[in-house]
Formats: C-alpha cells, sequence, structure tokens
C-alpha cells in the first residue's frame, strides 16, 4: 500500500471548529513507516534486481524487445497523459472508462498510486523549488547549491531520494475533486494489483509466444522489471534533469527547463519549462519540433471523440465543447 492507504496515516479533519480545517500537509511514523517500505520495495530492490539479472538474460529477443517498448509506451502515456495532463491539470476531458484505463496503466509504472501521484505533484506546483517542494534538486530545506558535490546530492534528491521520507501532501486538501469520483477511488486502491498486473501480462505473452517457462521469465524480466525500472528513471529524471538542465522560453520563477534528449522517453514530459509555463495545457510541445507523443495522443483522442475542452497552450480550446 501507499501512505493515502494506510491506515491511521491521514490526518483528521478538524468538525469542533466552526469552519472545516484540513492540514495542507501532514507527517507521521506510520506515513514515514510506508514510504520506506514503498521506496525499497517499488524502487531500490527493482533497480538491484534489474542490474543484477541483465548478464542472465542478456540480449532480448524481438518480441522481448517488443514487450519492453509497447510496456513503457502503455505505462509512459499513463503516467503523462492520464496521472499528469488529465488527473493533476485538468487539460481536458475524456469518458469514465478512458479515465479509468488511464489510471491503470500508469499505475503499472509503480509510481504511488493515483491519489497519491497527484497529491504530490499538484503540491510541487505549488511550491516549486522552494520550502514545500517535496522533490526540488535545491533539496529540503532548498538552498543555494555551489560546489559540484552539493550539485549531486540535489540531483540525487530530486531523483530518488526524497521517495524515502518527506512531508506528504493532504489529498483531502489536494485532491477533493478525485474524491467525488468513487471509480476512479475504486482504481486507486488498488495499485497494487496493476503494478502486479504489468509484470505479469508480459511474463504470460512471452510464455505463450516461446512456449517455455524460460520464455515466461525473460518475458517478465524485459517487459516488467527492466521496463519499470527505466520508466522510474525517465519520469523522476523531470523532476532532476528538467529541474535544472537545459533551455528555458517562460520566467516561471522556479528552476524548470526543457531538455530535448529526453523528449522521447518521456513522452514529452521534458519540455517541463513549457508545462510549467502553461501549466493547464494539454500539450507540452509548443513548438512544431518539439516532438510530444503524449500532446499527439490527447489530439488523436480528440480525432475519434475521445477527448474534449482541450486547454492548448495559447490558453483556449482547440476542440468544441460537447
Ligand atoms: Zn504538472
Ligand atoms: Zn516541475
Amino acid at each position: 500500500m501507499d501512505v493515502v492507504e494506510a491506515k491511521g496515516a491521514l490526518p483528521k479533519v478538524d468538525c469542533a471548529r466552526k469552519k472545516r480545517t484540513v492540514q495542507h500537509t501532514f507527517s507521521n511514523a506510520i506515513a514515514d513507516r510506508v514510504q520506506l517500505r514503498h521506496f525499497i520495495y517499488f524502487w531500490a530492490l527493482p533497480n538491484i534486481a534489474a542490474i543484477v539479472l541483465l548478464p542472465v538474460f542478456g540480449i532480448p529477443t524481438g518480441c522481448e524487445a517488443g514487450l519492453f517498448l509497447v510496456g513503457w509506451l502503455i505505462t509512459t502515456l499513463g503516467v503523462s497523459v492520464g496521472f499528469h495532463r488529465l488527473f493533476t491539470h485538468k487539460a481536458f476531458k475524456t469518458y469514465a472508462w478512458i479515465e479509468s484505463a488511464l489510471a491503470v496503466a500508469a499505475m503499472m509504472a509503480a509510481g504511488g498510486s493515483l491519489i497519491s501521484w497527484v497529491a504530490i505533484h499538484r503540491r510541487h506546483h505549488e511550491k516549486s523549488d522552494v520550502e514545500g517542494d517535496p522533490h526540488s534538486p535545491l533539496g529540503a530545506p532548498p538552498k543555494q547549491r555551489d560546489t559540484w558535490l552539493s550539485k549531486a546530492a540535489g540531483f540525487l534528491h530530486s531523483h530518488a531520494g526524497w521517495m524515502r521520507r518527506h512531508e506528504y501532501p493532504n489529498p483531502l486538501f489536494y485532491c477533493r475533486d478525485l474524491y467525488r469520483k468513487p471509480e476512479l477511488i475504486w482504481v486507486s486502491k488498488r495499485y497494487h494489483w496493476w503494478v502486479l498486473l504489468g509484470l505479469i501480462v508480459p511474463a504470460i505473452a512471452n510464455g505463450i509466444v516461446e512456449m517455455s517457462w524460460i520464455g515466461a521469465l525473460r518475458g517478465f524480466y524485459f517487459g516488467g522489471l527492466l521496463r519499470l525500472v527505466l520508466v522510474h528513471h525517465f519520469i523522476s529524471a523531470v523532476n532532476s534533469v528538467c529541474h535544472g538542465v537545459g533551455s528555458t522560453r517562460y520566467n516561471t520563477g522556479d528552476k524548470s527547463t526543457n531538455c530535448w534528449w529526453l523528449a522521447i522517453p518521456t513522452v514529452g514530459e521534458s519540455w517541463h519549462n513549457n508545462h510549467h509555463g502553461k501549466q493547464t495545457s494539454a500539450y507540452f510541445g509548443h513548438r512544431w519540433w518539439e516532438l510530444d507523443l503524449g500532446g499527439i495522443l490527447v489530439w488523436l483522442m480528440s480525432r475519434f471523440g475521445l477527448a474534449w475542452d482541450i486547454h492548448g497552450y495559447k490558453s483556449r480550446n482547440i476542440s468544441s465543447k460537447r
């Protein structure tokens, strides 16, 4: 489970006061323990296992490479288009069944449940690179980083270290809109099942193709474990690399940058300064050469009538309202 589902982790709403108060963030022993456990089981151990097993499994076959690519595309688009553009920023609207499908795809990346991810990311935008940002490369608390050693420490904090323990954004404050959709809460609560699904499906697929248990194991490794680890690093690079390395187009007052060489693996997330500049836009590429696979998916969905009320980066809807 993650912090949102841990019994006793979330703070109680103070109903005694005339105006009900909800804490913006919280920290307690249960939340700290669950965060550390999640970091160990969903980040540290998969990374170690992926490295140790790489020489064992060697070069992937065509089918195994295909399973990796399909798994990367589905889960990364789930995070970018689902968790980020749709649920966090409400950049477009779609059908309830597509919302649930995107949430499931995103949770197979093992970066936290829907509610947890959205709460943390909304907090990130609220406090970007200042005190309260969960994963700024300036550290927690943020400070000037002049030496290479200090910059490397900040990079590691924003890339992975922050997951071990940080003040938790209260979903009862940050995700009130999502709590109004019971089907999404149902999906979010089953986070661990979706992570498992993302590991098992490629194992079954490759086991059937190769008609062997070894084939199933290789499918588990290339389409499941290795894919999970690399997608983790791609998404984390948006926090670490894209808050310091690259160019800026918008004066956002934070450290966000556009980083072209991460555009493909992050399906467009690395146009991060564009995103901080125009947060509600469904499109992160703001020039024709800025490849944004997530934006292309939203555009395709709109062409097939599966997405509407789409916010463009010029602050206008490019699709008619239904
Ligand atoms: Zn965002
Ligand atoms: Zn950012």
